[in-house]
């Protein structure tokens, strides 16, 4: 059932419509009647975040290449939009096909920022399913959920059916032959699931796991309530990363998003184990591709879409074992089709030092390195172990090649921290300016985010809290005050955006209610600017009694019981308390 007669006399009147209208390049539209299950992929945010997630296209090219199978995407419409929908009794729908999303088997979301969590429940309450899972029937969608959220998904473990920990290109389709063989059979959601986890591995049903809390209010146990559910759940790694499947005609976007460019996926994990780094714990192992298959891959998606930017893609492209000898592939392979490539920021080490003049040897696309923190002191303390050297080196050379700008991320309220450490950031920025003067005379353009630090599950600084209002407004006077320089724009990001994202970072099931209660009061699209109001946030945990500092600004005693103990996120609780440790002793040891 299409709903695109519904739809049509809408699209005039909302912003970029073609971002609602589907039949894009490369776009699949198959028969619904034909095929034995059909796929949902959501993405809560707009077409244009969700159109540049390489994930998103894998999923998508795996279900379609399967006959009996068909996936459609859906985005969280803009507000303009999700107005015009809910005046005209329009409910959530499929670019492909405008099916209401009610009417797929399985509503599978990408769940990639916790501040992306209140467009989830917006979202279903748009596609008019129930928001809980143990309210949904047999005709309801089986409501599923991948992404790096879903090592730490409480705070909207209830109304999620089904979370696929890991590497999702496997899992998700044993899951969907197993859908396609169960729908409509169980009468209860629980029974659906428990089978469910039965057949496929690695999937966590937060429904059949009891939560009992302590007297003091802190969790105090996360337990499976039936036999099928393991006590703790492995994640997914799939079972040969270079053969593994890679979407080489992804869908070509309607309108600009955020990226529009082949994104090659070089390899997946990090060898470092930063200490304030959920990704580089939770997609370990590391594993790389092969220069012969990632050439073959670009060749094919070019072919496919005319893109003119390949970006290397992976958590530390730096690290890539055969970069230099990628980069020459590929530059003999797309001599003369004026292709750039493209890299994204770069952890520094010894090699970051030629990659300029490696790259301009292609065509420039941006140049940007992430040393995190200033002294050496914080670099051991939160395991980011890269030297001053390498940074300068970089720098200069990427000016000399030609870069009129280069850009560098810093982060800032990280544990130990202390004022000296922030003025050596400071003089670290300043430095990296003046690296232009080798080759032009003068300081260079340099584009700073200082970001606050937020604590992650499954990292070694889950047990610490995060800086004060007042810590976090004296660090950013004190860089400003420091760095003066015209040439350099400085971006020192407010910690209220991060206040939020640390409640929902670490929060439990108890947060499910006030969740629901923010969207009702208007807070979705929060990782934007323009949508992000921190005192409504405020209004909602004090209508909700969450109390921000208990969640923020305490620090856990090492024997808390976390919301997500039970799920595998890579290194042991155990190895990540001692990393913790160890920490506590290097910052001693050290002066700043
Ligand atoms: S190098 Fe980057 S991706 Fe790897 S662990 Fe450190 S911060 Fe994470």
């Amino acid at each position: 059932m299409s709903l695109f007669p519904l739809l049509d006399p809408l699209l005039p009147l909302v912003k970029a419509p073609a971002q609602y209208i589907g039949g894009e390049m490369n776009s699949v539209v198959k028969d619904h009647a034909k095929v034995a299950v059909k796929v949902a992929l959501a993405f809560p945010d707009t077409y244009k975040i969700g159109m540049s997630h390489l994930g998103l296209q894998i999923l998508y090219g795996l279900v379609n290449r399967e006959p009996d199978m068909l996936a459609e995407r859906v985005f969280a419409p803009w507000s303009d939009m999700e107005a015009r929908m809910r005046g005209a009794g329009v409910p959530l729908f499929s670019l492909e096909t405008k099916t209401p999303v009610r009417a797929f088997d399985i509503l599978g979301f990408s769940l990639q920022y916790e501040l992306s969590f209140t467009n989830v429940i917006n979202m279903l309450d748009l596609a008019g399913i129930p928001l809980r899972s143990a309210d949904r029937g047999p005709d309801d969608p089986l409501i599923i959920a991948g992404g790096s959220c879903t090592f730490q998904p409480e705070p909207i473990a209830v109304f999620l059916d089904i979370c696929v920990l890991g590497d999702g290109e496997e899992r998700l389709m044993e899951l969907a032959k197993a859908v396609a063989e169960l729908k409509g059979k169980f009468r209860s959601r629980r029974d659906y699931c428990r089978e469910l986890v039965k057949r496929v591995p690695n999937l966590y049903a937060p429904n059949l796991y009891d939560v009992e809390y302590a007297m003091d209010g802190r969790l105090a146990s996360i337990t499976p309530n039936c036999d099928e559910a393991p006590l703790f759940v492995q994640r997914a790694s799939v079972s040969n990363f270079e053969t593994s499947f890679f979407p080489t005609h992804p869908i070509v976007p309607a309108v600009e998003c955020v990226h529009e460019r082949i994104n090659l996926e070089v390899m997946r994990g990090c060898p470092h184990a930063c200490r304030f780094c959920q990704a580089g714990m939770i997609k370990l192992p590391v594993r790389a591709r092969s220069v012969e298959t990632l050439v073959k891959y670009a060749l094919e998606t070019y072919h496919a879409t005319g893109y003119d930017e390949i970006a290397l893609t992976s958590l530390s492209t730096a690290d890539y074992p055969h970069l230099e000898e990628l980069m020459a592939r590929l530059k003999q392979e797309f001599d003369g089709k004026k292709v750039g490539i493209s890299l994204p920021s770069l952890r520094v080490n010894e090699r970051i030092r030629s990659i300029p003049g490696i790259l301009n040897t292609i065509r420039k696309a941006g140049f940007t390195m992430a040393p995190e923190a200033g002294t050496e002191r914080m670099r051991k303390v939160i395991h980011k172990l890269i030297k001053d050297d390498d940074l300068y080196a970089a720098a200069t050379a990427a000016y000399r090649e030609g870069w009129d700008v280069i850009k560098v991320y810093y982060m800032i309220g990280l544990p130990h921290e202390e004022d000296a450490d922030i003025d050596a950031t400071c003089e670290a920025i300043l430095k990296t300016s003046r690296c232009a003067r080798e080759s032009t005379n003068r300081d260079g353009e340099l584009n700073v985010t200082v970001s606050p630090f937020v604590p992650k599950a499954h990292t070694p600084f889950q047990w610490e809290p995060m800086a004060s209002p007042e810590r976090f407004k004296d660090i950013r006077t004190r860089m400003h005050n420091r760095i003066r320089s015209k040439k350099i724009h400085l971006k020192v990001h407010d910690p209220e955006r991060a206040y939020v994202e640390g409640v929902v970072s670490r929060g439990d099931r108890r947060l499910a209610p006030m969740l629901v209660e923010a969207v009702k009061s208007g807070c979705t699209f929060d990782a934007w600017d323009e949508c992000f109001s921190y005192k409504r946030w405020l209004d909602i945990f004090a209508r909700c009694g969450i109390d921000q500092a208990k969640h923020n600004f305490r620090e856990r005693p090492d024997d808390e019981v976390f919301a997500w103990d039970h799920l595998d996120g890579g290194p042991p609780k155990r190895t990540l308390l001692r990393s913790r440790v160890k920490a506590e002793t290097l910052a001693e040891a050290y002066t700043a």
